[in-house]
């Protein structure tokens, strides 16, 4: 997807242009040489395939890509999309932000991202099963797939059936690797995959925002009250990240008064009960005329209410110079990767808002990621083996306590005390920690550079620099 409206006289970048322009603004502000900014912008490997489908309608020919952003590190990391709309630039951008990503959220990868040219809605599921093992057998001729070299996931049109479909096909190229379920991410549970990866992208957003809007100064800069709860909220695009960061949202006392798709939007100024509107959306096919919701026919008006958070979880470019003057939402959270311009952002800047950028806010879903791939290698189950010594040892304590003071725990306090973490515990505390985390280090790079005044640029300068050290450390760049 290269381009989209301008207004007229006026050429509106492509998302791969702005990318470039955000590595380009934030290396300006590093003392790096123009040879090393060069190789951390290009990408490494550009694979395109085409392939020959059967289906109903006869042959047909498909067309995909796998790009390998970086190789600072192995293996490389990143979605596979399925959309009409996506093209070799559209990969080559998001693989750069997953080369970023990575690094600022200290996932020790390099970046790549892969798409197939189609509109998923027009296949059977047992055309899509086609579809996606040909494209990995074409991925795995090429070397573009493997546990040690590149590692897949779920992006915008994908999900874990797909991902399990990779894997077994993986697998069957491979019989003697018995690595091999960690070619790919985002697994169902039970083949190799690994609780809270579904929701994790949407729980990582909200720890993000958790953490932005703890800060009272900065909140009080926005005119807002610290904390979530209280907040308003609107979401663009209603899949597995847009749903789970209004669910997440809505948990953390935040209203979420509307949601967006590509056909329309609902709103309700007093919240939506998003879990009944996921219901709703499987009953009918589609979140318009949810019950007690005012339905609108433009999804992209939503994103022009009056509200504290916008959260754009669809596609790219959706905030531009157009819009921009037009939202009215302080705190603009990127759940897609790319969703604003570098021109809308200088627009939304100016107005006094404040962007949490995709680079940092979407990281979850590559986090718990890299978890189920040290699960894959490892061949263990997070908390098996220290769960019920855990457990054991809180008991222990909590008798000890009875004991001294003479006093009983009731039960459900002591359930609560001495419950030791299982693999769901684990993924959503290192989660939580790596969101919290990699904040404070944007923060802290904005505090050490009075030149750096927003966050997306303070967050491309951290990773640049970390993806730099790498290569200077392999002696790349001597
Ligand atoms: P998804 O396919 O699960 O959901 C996307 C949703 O957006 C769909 O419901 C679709 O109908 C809707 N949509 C499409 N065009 C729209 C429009 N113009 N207006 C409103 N809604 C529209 O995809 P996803 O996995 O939720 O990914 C969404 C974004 O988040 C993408 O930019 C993706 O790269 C990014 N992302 C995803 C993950 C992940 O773990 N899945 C991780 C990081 C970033």
């Amino acid at each position: 997807m290269s381009t989209t409206a301008a207004p007229a006289g006026e050429k509106m970048l492509s998302f791969h242009e702005n990318v470039m322009l955000a590595v380009e603004k934030a290396g300006a502000l590093t003392d790096l040489p123009k040879g090393l900014l060069d190789q951390i912008k290009i990408s490494n490997v550009v694979v395109k395939v085409n392939f020959p489908v059967k289906t109903s309608r006869g042959y047909e020919v498909i067309s995909g890509w796998r790009v390998q952003h970086s190789h600072h590190k192995l293996p490389a990391k990143g979605g596979i999309r399925y959309s009409i709309l996506a093209d070799q630039e559209e990969v080559e951008a998001l693989a750069a932000l997953m080369t970023f990503k990575c690094a600022i959220v200290d996932v020790p990868f390099g970046g790549a991202k892969g798409a197939i040219k189609i509109d998923r809605r027009n296949y059977t599921e047992e055309e899509l099963e086609r579809i996606t093992r040909r494209y990995s057998a074409e991925l795995i001729k090429r070397n573009c797939i493997g546990p040690a070299l590149d590692v897949p996931a779920p992006d915008y049109g994908t999900g874990a059936k797909e991902m399990a479909w990779i894997a077994d096909t993986y697998a069957a190229f491979h019989p003697k690797d018995i690595d091999a379920l960690g070619c790919v991410t985002g697994k169902p549970v039970t083949q190799g995959g690994i609780r809270g990866r579904v929701e994790a992208t949407g729980r990582g957003i909200v720890y993000g925002l958790t953490e932005a809007c703890r800060n009272a100064n900065d909140m009080a800069r926005l005119g807002l009250p610290p904390g979530l709860a209280g907040k308003t909220a609107v979401v663009q695009g209603f899949g597995n990240v847009g749903f789970h960061t209004a669910k997440f949202l809505a948990e953390a006392g935040t209203r979420v008064i509307a949601v967006a798709e590509w056909n329309g939007a609902v709103i309700n100024a007093s919240g939506l009960d998003i879990l009944a509107l996921d219901e709703h959306r499987k009953a009918t096919g589609s979140i318009l005329n949810f019950p007690g919701a005012r339905t609108i026919p433009n999804g992209a008006d939503a994103m022009e209410l009056d509200c504290d958070i916008l959260v754009p979880a669809a596609l790219e470019n959706q905030i531009t110079s157009l819009n921009a003057p037009r939202i009215k939402a302080r705190i603009i959270a990127e759940g897609a990767n790319g969703p604003t311009t570098m021109e809308a952002e200088e627009i939304l800047l100016a107005k006094g808002s404040i962007i949490i950028p995709d680079v940092f806010l979407n990281a979850g879903g590559v986090t718990v990621s890299y978890f189920e791939w040290l699960k894959n290698l490892s061949h263990v189950r997070f908390g098996r083996m220290d769960r019920r010594f855990e457990q054991k040892a809180y008991e222990r304590m909590l008798t000890a306590i009875e004991s001294s003071t003479g006093k009983r725990f009731a039960d459900s306090e002591r359930n609560l005390i001495t419950h030791g973490a299982d693999e769901i515990d684990l993924v959503n505390s290192g989660l939580e920690d790596t969101m919290i985390s990699a904040y404070q280090q944007i923060r802290e790079v904005m505090a050490r550079d009075p030149r750096i005044k927003d966050l997306r640029t303070a967050a491309f300068v951290s990773s640049i620099q970390k993806v730099a050290t790498s290569y200077l450390e392999l002696g790349v760049f001597p």
